[in-house]
Order: C-alpha cells, then sequence, then structure tokens
C-alpha cells in the first residue's frame, strides 16, 4: 500500500478512518494512548495536502504578482508610448496564457520549498535581521543575483542549441516584438529550468526573509522591463560605466532581435566574458512597426489611431 494512503484503496482509507475514530476516542477517554501509534495514513495525508495547499499558494502567488506588475508596466507602456503594443493583441494573449501557465510550474518546487521551510527548518532562510552582520544583507541578495544570473545565462545559451530551441525557448521568442507580457512566456521545459533556481539557492546561500523578498521584486521587475519595448531605467543604469555591466531593456532587445548574443538576465560579465556581448539594442525598427501598424489601423477606418500614431515617440537606445 502507498503509504501516504492516495492509492485509491477505498476499503482500506474506510477501515483506517474508523480505526482513527476509535484511537481518537481511546486518546481522549486515556491521554496516556499516544495518538501517533495510530498508523501515519492520516498524518501523511495531511502533509501532502499541506504541500499541495502551500504549491497552490504559491502559485497564486507567482500568478498574481506576474499579472501585477505586467499590467502595471503595461499601462505604463500606454501611458509613454501609446500605440506600441497595437495590433499585438493575439501575441499578448499567447504571452499571458503562457505565463501563467509558468506561474503554476514556479509555485510548484517554491511551495514545496516554503511547506519545509516552515515546518522542518529546511533551507538557509533566517528572520531574525541580527543572524549574521548587517553587510551581510546586500552581499546575499547581490550573490544570489549572481548565482541566478550565472544559471540564466548558462541554461539560455543551452536553449539556443538547435533542438532546445526547436522544443522550448521558441516559444519565448514568438514574441516579436516581446511586451511588457513576455515576461514569463515560457515553454514548461524553460519554466523548470527557471522555476527551480532559487528554491535551490535558499538551501546554499543564507538570507534573510526581507533581502529574499528583494531578490524576488528585483526578478519579477527586470523580467518584465528587459521585454517591454522601451527603457524605462534612468541612462546611468544602460550607458556609461555602469550600464557596460548591467541588463536592461535595451540590452535584451538585442537578444529578441538577433538570438544568439546577449544571453544574461542582469549582469553582462558572462556575456562580456564569452564574446556574445553584442551592446545594446535599437528601439528604432520595432518603433517604427508599431507606428505603422498604427497607420493601417487608421487607413482602415481606426480614427482612435490618429492620436496614437502622432504620440508614438521612439526612443532609441543606441
Ligand atoms: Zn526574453
Ligand atoms: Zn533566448
Amino acid at each position: 500500500m502507498d503509504i501516504d494512503g492516495l492509492d485509491g484503496n477505498g476499503g482500506e482509507q474506510v477501515g483506517a478512518s474508523l480505526s482513527m475514530q476509535k484511537l481518537r476516542f481511546l486518546h481522549h477517554t486515556h491521554p496516556t494512548t499516544p495518538i501517533t501509534q495510530h498508523p501515519i495514513i492520516p498524518y501523511k495525508r495531511l502533509m501532502w495536502l499541506a504541500i499541495l495547499l502551500s504549491a497552490l499558494a504559491m502559485t497564486a502567488i507567482v500568478g498574481v504578482r506576474y499579472l501585477i506588475v505586467s499590467g502595471a508596466f503595461a499601462a505604463a507602456t500606454r501611458a509613454r508610448h501609446p500605440g506600441l503594443y497595437r495590433g499585438l493583441d493575439a501575441q499578448m494573449r499567447r504571452e499571458i496564457w503562457w505565463s501563467i501557465a509558468s506561474a503554476a510550474i514556479y509555485g510548484i518546487p517554491a511551495g514545496i520549498v516554503a511547506w519545509g521551510w516552515q515546518n522542518r527548518g529546511w533551507t538557509q532562510i533566517y528572520t531574525d535581521v541580527h543572524a549574521y552582520p548587517l553587510w551581510y544583507l546586500p552581499v546575499s541578495v547581490l550573490a544570489f543575483l549572481v548565482a541566478h544570473d550565472t544559471w540564466f545565462y548558462w541554461t539560455h545559451r543551452w536553449m539556443h542549441r538547435p533542438k532546445p530551441f526547436k522544443l522550448a525557448h521558441a516559444v519565448h521568442h514568438a514574441s516579436r516584438p516581446p511586451t511588457a507580457w513576455a515576461a514569463m512566456a515560457f515553454h514548461p521545459i524553460e519554466a523548470i529550468t527557471g522555476a527551480v533556481i532559487i528554491p535551490l539557492l535558499v538551501f546554499l546561500i543564507p538570507i534573510h526573509v526581507g533581502s529574499l523578498g528583494l531578490v524576488l521584486t528585483i526578478m519579477t521587475v527586470m523580467g518584465v522591463t528587459n521585454h517591454m519595448g522601451w527603457e524605462v531605467f534612468p541612462r546611468f543604469m544602460w550607458r556609461g560605466a555602469l550600464g557596460g555591466w548591467l541588463i536592461t531593456a535595451s540590452h535584451h532587445q538585442r537578444h529578441h532581435e538577433q538570438y544568439g548574443c546577449n544571453y544574461g538576465l542582469y549582469f553582462r560579465f558572462w556575456d562580456r566574458l564569452c564574446g556574445t556581448d553584442k551592446g545594446l539594442g535599437d528601439f528604432t525598427k520595432s518603433h517604427a512597426k508599431a507606428a505603422a501598424r498604427v497607420a493601417s489601423a487608421v487607413d482602415s477606418g481606426g480614427r482612435a489611431g490618429v492620436a496614437d500614431a502622432g504620440s508614438s515617440s521612439p526612443r532609441h537606445a543606441a
């Protein structure tokens, strides 16, 4: 019999439940009768239920977080560059569905590890801010970002090999040009590679729960803004000395245009070291295409597009 009792053996489960009632009665009338002496089926079942609920809760958190952050930046795009996503409705719907599916995949390892952290003392996540020196707080955030970036660079490069690309990564590159909704638009295989890294790192690198929240926030915001089609960050973050090492939308835009370059996530270190950094992308082409889509909508009678066409001012990154 399956130890968790979820083997579909109804007779055994009913029997277990009946004897559990008897045991509870015994425990009630004779408190010295240890309830844990009963076969562990109900407890195991409860444990799996708790893990399942934790995974579902994490899925909901990741999914809602994606919808809020992508929705907010999509709204910012409509305000800043009206018309930029004009004519991309079908693509954006696809991006949202792939992203929701990815949220479910992200929720599973996160939910299991969150349950283990709360109930089994797993992970190196700590809640007492003084458990490590204060200088360690920013260091741990940086360590997570560097480790995640390294993992992303190499798995991303691998996914650009012909077979994995065709099998999985093509889903992400079907977004041409990507929008703020493309942040988690991954094939399930790619989603798994992204979903396991933070749950693995919390076992290896001690991190305060607040710092972990910051890492997840940076991860979410950069995932969205890198695909937004325009540069939301101040110029010093993508130009000059600091910009030479950081990745923002201008850098990732080139990856979506040329494929075989600019593989990194947060930092340009690996791209520069491995000769795959081809510099910043140029939003001119995608903004001109957006303006053309708006113009054709106007031609076909969409008078509402006039205002969009006038205010869609391409902003060049390079
Ligand atoms: Zn991308
Ligand atoms: Zn790629």
